[in-house]
This record gives structure tokens, sequence and C-alpha cells, in this order.
């Protein structure tokens, strides 16, 4: 059983990262971007709904978010683990997945942290339909504001695990993994 969360910014390498645990893990890789994307891409009422959002890089609502969680952490592929991508990123995200796993826990909150001259780099190199300049600085502030002070909740629980993000993918990849199992162990 391994219940794994990914925190770290844009850019960051999260994707690969993401990749690469779930097939190691035998987990599923839930990404609430890539479900909004779906979204999107479908038309679906949700995805009317959050794709303006999307595209000047603000947040979707929490309420949003976390009713799209708690259905996918209900289906069946979810309950022996999972890797949670790109969530919680608010306060509000992170106290209503504590309260949706509830008597469980998570057993990591993993941090890639790459410095933000990396990871613009990285992001303009990869040009993706919503990364107008503009969304991606605010994703940025919108990471420092929102995300970053999660960072100290998940440490004072005993979860946050730091690996440093530069390097091969399967250099970092490595490093990932040791830093999962010795904080398991503890
Ligand atoms: P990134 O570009 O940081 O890898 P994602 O692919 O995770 O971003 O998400 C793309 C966009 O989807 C975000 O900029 C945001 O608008 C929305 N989004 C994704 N996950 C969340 C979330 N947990 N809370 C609010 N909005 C989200």
């Amino acid at each position: 059983m391994t219940r794994l969360v990914i925190l770290g910014k844009q850019g960051a390498g999260k994707g690969t990262q993401c990749a690469l645990l779930a097939k190691h893990y035998h987990i599923p890789h839930i990404s609430t971007g890539d479900m909004l994307r779906t979204a999107v891409a479908e038309g679906t009422h949700l995805g009317l709904q959050a794709k303006a959002i999307m595209e000047a890089g603000e947040l979707v609502s929490d309420e949003i978010i976390l009713g799209i969680v708690h259905e996918r952490l209900t289906q069946a592929d979810a309950q022996l683990g999972f890797l949670l991508d790109g969530f919680p990123r608010t306060d509000a995200q992170a106290q209503g997945l504590m309260a949706m796993l509830a008597p469980n826990k998570i057993d990591v909150a993993l941090d890639i942290d790459v410095p933000d001259d990396v990871v613009t780099k990285r992001m303009l190199a990869r040009g993706r339909d919503d990364d107008t300049p503009e969304a991606m600085q605010r994703r940025l502030e919108l990471y420092q504001t929102e995300t970053a002070p999660l960072l100290e909740l998940f440490s004072k629980g005993g979860f946050l695990v730091s690996v440093d993000g530069l390097g091969t993918e399967l250099e970092v990849h490595g490093r990932v993994i040791d830093a999962i199992e010795r904080n398991r162990s503890l």
C-alpha cells in the first residue's frame, strides 16, 4: 500500500517522475491537471467551467477539485494506493484530502525541488497550449503563495521528503525511490 502526494512547481519534472513512480509501485497516477484537460477536450460541464481559469493560470475552485479527486479515489484501482499529482495545491485541498483518507494517511509527500529559472526554461521548451508567459508567471506566483506553505504542513506531519530535481530523469528517479523508502521505514 503506497499513498503518495507529489508536490513541486510546474516544470519540476513531476509528470516524468510520476510515470516512473506509478510503474514502480503499481499504483494509479492521478493528475488533476490531466483530468481537467480531458474534461476541457471533451467539452463536459466541468471542462466548460475550468477552461478559462486554466488558460489564465488561475486555480480551479477547491470545491470542484475536491469533488473530482473524491470521486477518483473511490474507484477500485485506487484502493491499494495512489499517486496524486498537482493536488493538493491549497490548504483547503490538503485538509480535504486528510478528511477523505481518515483514518488512513498518506505515506509520503514528495517535493521535487528545482529553481525558478530552470523551470521557466523547461516550460518555454515544452510549449503546451496553456503555457502562455502570463499564465506561467501566474502559476509560479500561486505556487509560492498557495502551495509552498503546504510543505510546512506536510513536514510537521512527518510526511515531507524533498528531493533535488536537477539531473537526468533516472538520476532523479533513483533519489526519489531512496527518499521514499527511507521515510517510510521511519
Ligand atoms: P502544471 O502546469 O503546474 O503542471 P497542472 O497540469 O497540474 O499544472 O494543472 C494545469 C492547470 O489546471 C492549473 O494551472 C490549474 O488551473 C488547474 N489545476 C490543476 N490542478 C489543480 C488543483 N489541485 N487546484 C486548482 N486548480 C488546479
